[in-house]
């Protein structure tokens, strides 16, 4: 499944979690963000990449995250179950200053339904928090939806790397919570 055993030197763990939302809400710049510490003004669609892997520490364990993004194909608004398969934590992310990104969540949601289990990790990321002044959705908004959906929640800006270290984390280590909790 998500996680990975090694032997001797201690265990190690691989998650893979997944980004969807619409596009150009900012899913390849969160994650350049976080993997390499990049940012692309370049507003052309992602292609090709598949999924990039960060290590991250965990309360001292070592834990992969292979993170995968759409590769575009989200401007065919939805992702095909090959996408989904075998992830164990999800962000879904939407932009703050359009609203039809942030209103799309709910049939991102359905379709993550179909093809993961309740047991993902999901974060709702409201993402480009620096252009506070063309804000069309409020954080208010956000963090209701989030709770009643049951998602964690968090504004990010992938340009400033506001919460976006933050994000992938809580999302990790609910993985890594949830996982801990099934092998005691
Ligand atoms: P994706 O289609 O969801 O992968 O979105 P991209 O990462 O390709 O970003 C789409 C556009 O939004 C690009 O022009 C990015 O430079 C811009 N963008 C992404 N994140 C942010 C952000 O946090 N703040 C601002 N101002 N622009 C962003
Ligand atoms: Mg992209």
């Amino acid at each position: 499944m998500g996680q990975e055993h090694e032997g001797e030197g201690g265990e190690e763990y691989l998650f893979k979690i997944v980004l969807i939302g619409d596009s150009a809400v900012g899913k390849s710049n969160l994650l350049s963000r976080f993997a390499r510490n990049e940012f692309d003004s370049n507003s052309k669609a992602t292609i090709g990449v598949e999924f990039q892997t960060q290590v991250v520490d965990i309360d001292g364990k070592e834990i992969k995250a292979q993170i995968w993004d759409t590769a575009g194909q989200e401007r065919f608004r939805a992702v095909t179950s090959a996408y989904y398969r075998g992830a164990v934590g999800v962000l879904i992310v939407y932009d703050i200053t359009r609203r039809t990104s942030f209103d799309s969540v709910k049939r991102w949601l359905d379709e993550l339904t179909t093809h993961c289990d309740t047991t993902v990790a999901r974060m709702l990321v409201g993402n480009k928090y620096d252009l506070e002044n063309i804000r069309e959705v409020s954080a208010e908004e956000g963090k209701s939806l989030a709770e009643e959906e049951g998602l964690f929640f968090m504004e990010t800006s992938a340009l400033d790397c506001t919460n976006v270290q933050t994000a992938f984390e809580v999302v990790i280590r609910e993985i890594y919570n949830n996982l801990s909790k099934k092998i005691l």
